[in-house]
């Protein structure tokens, strides 16, 4: 008997459910990927998720080949390509793991019938993107939780299940037909500092970063030029990493810094089930706060400032040039930007999401827009009207400015903490450097959200 694998966002052999039924159920298992155009006009395949994209599949076809295998890869519509594939091998079942976004549940219903009419049973498994599947614990009286805290206490008590092994040996049948693995695409809006994908690599990350940084987790993780958080999250997105495996790995550790690790691995399952159930809300607000946002074109002087990280304000600047350079932002300086954009420069947080999304290597509809709502305060956040201060941030979370001096090199020479408020140098000083006024005043951005929000 023959069985097909779908890999989507579980670009892995370790703890691998639908690779693990399949393999358990048939002589013979056929994974395939599939790149879908449907994928490529929503916009998904910007360049450096792409790159990524090439070195997980990569890596996930030579380790196929360790085990006697080969990853299958094919393009079109992905219906067509599944059908053409299972008739051609003769498969009688297909395995996928359940995704959590609108698009993910109308590829799954096509799919299902598609597939059915062929006489081919398609099986989907839960809890392989996220830790744990999404509606697995729900409040009373809801789908989801709207609420961080509670769903995090309820999420805790859950067991997860054990990780599964990777397979020993992989049988591809012959009549399994594909094309080469793409290649890593180039072009203006490639990162020049992108980390490197694939199952192989976020294992050895999490590996050496769990022995050498999880324990300090939790004083460190708002340092911004500390840069000690694990950036696993592209190997979270592409499901090169297991959150199950991440968790229980992380669990065994113990310790504050685990604790706190796993509360962040928390927050994306968390996100999850709220998008599982509202799948709108990628793009329209979880909680609307009437909010009358400027937009491109009311703002697009400010916007395209704050794109490029000209802003004025280091730390913003600093974490949108991070951004362009690793396709990646320390969370603390996402929520600084993100606050910055919204409610000091009041620009639609859709804008923000974007942009982005056009960049960050771990960018998916779920953590991004739901983060990006959070911090606009149309999401779940109980403080929905607060509002970053960057300069205060700046000097609490880069209290000696290394992280303004390593992306903003116009301010190289400005030592310590005076690197968050260049316009206090001496004029003399001050002309010299060769960085933008601030945008606007602090002040003047927080009365008139305020404003907008009825808080004055
Ligand atoms: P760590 O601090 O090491 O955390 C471990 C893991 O927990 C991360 O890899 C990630 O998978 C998860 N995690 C941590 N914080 C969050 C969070 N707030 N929400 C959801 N999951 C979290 N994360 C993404 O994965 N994709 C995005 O597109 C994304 N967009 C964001 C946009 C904004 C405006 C903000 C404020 C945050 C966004 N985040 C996003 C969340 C967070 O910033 C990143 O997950 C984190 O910075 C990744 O770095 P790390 O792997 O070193 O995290």
């Amino acid at each position: 008997t023959v069985a097909v694998v779908l890999f989507t966002s579980d670009l892995r052999l370790h703890d691998h459910p639908p690779l693990h039924a399949a393999l358990h159920a048939a002589d013979e298992v056929v994974p395939l990927f599939v790149r879908d155009p449907a994928v490529h006009a929503a916009g998904f395949d910007v360049p450096n998720r792409a790159a990524f994209l090439a070195d997980c599949l990569a890596d996930l076809d030579a380790s196929l080949r360790r085990l006697g295998g080969r990853l299958v890869v094919r393009s079109g519509p992905v219906a067509r390509e599944v059908r053409a594939v299972a008739a051609a091998c003769g498969a009688t079942e297909v395995h996928m793991a359940a995704g959590v976004t609108g698009f993910a549940h109308r590829r799954e219903e096509r799919l299902r019938k598609e597939l059915d009419t062929d006489g081919v049973r398609l099986r989907v498994h839960e809890g392989v993107v996220t830790a744990l599947a999404p509606g697995a614990v729900t409040p009373a009286g809801s789908d989801h939780f709207a609420v961080f805290t509670p769903y995090m206490r309820r999420w805790s008590k859950e067991r997860l299940r054990d990780p599964l092994p990777a397979p020993r040996a992989v049988r591809v049948p012959e009549a399994a037909r594909g094309e080469d693995p793409p290649e890593r695409p180039a072009g203006p809006d490639l990162s020049p500092d992108l980390p490197p994908g694939g199952e192989s690599a976020g294992r050895d990350r999490f590996a050496r970063w769990a022995e050498a940084d999880l324990s300090r987790y939790e004083d460190r993780h708002d340092d911004l030029a500390g840069d000690a958080t694990s950036r696993l999250s592209p190997y979270l997105h592409f499901g090169a990493l297991s959150p199950v495996e991440v968790v229980r790995r992380a669990r065994e550790k113990g310790g504050a810094g685990a604790q706190a690790f796993v509360r962040q691995v928390c927050w994306r399952d968390f996100h999850h089930q709220v998008l599982a159930s509202r799948p709108e809300v990628s793009l329209r607000d979880y909680r609307s706060r009437e909010d009358r946002w400027r937009g491109e074109e009311e703002a697009a002087e400010d916007i395209a400032a704050w794109r490029e990280g000209r802003t004025g304000y280091p730390v913003v600047d600093a974490g949108m040039r991070q951004l362009r350079h690793e396709g990646w932002m320390h969370n603390r300086a996402r929520l600084v930007v993100a606050s910055f954009l919204t409610k000091t420069l009041y620009v639609d947080w859709r804008i923000g999401a974007r942009h982005f999304l056009r960049f960050l290597v771990d960018g998916d509809l779920v953590n991004n827009q739901l983060n990006w709502q959070w911090v606009a305060g149309t999401g779940t956040d109980t403080r929905p009207n607060r509002v970053l201060n960057p300069v205060l941030q700046g000097k609490r979370y880069d209290p000696d400015g290394g992280y303004v001096r390593r992306w903003v090199p116009e301010l190289a020479d400005v030592r310590g903490s005076a690197v968050h408020e260049p316009w206090r140098l001496p004029e003399h000083r001050r002309a010299r450097l060769r960085y933008p006024q601030p945008l606007l005043d602090l002040g003047e951005g927080l009365a008139r959200f305020r404003q907008a929000r009825g808080r004055d």
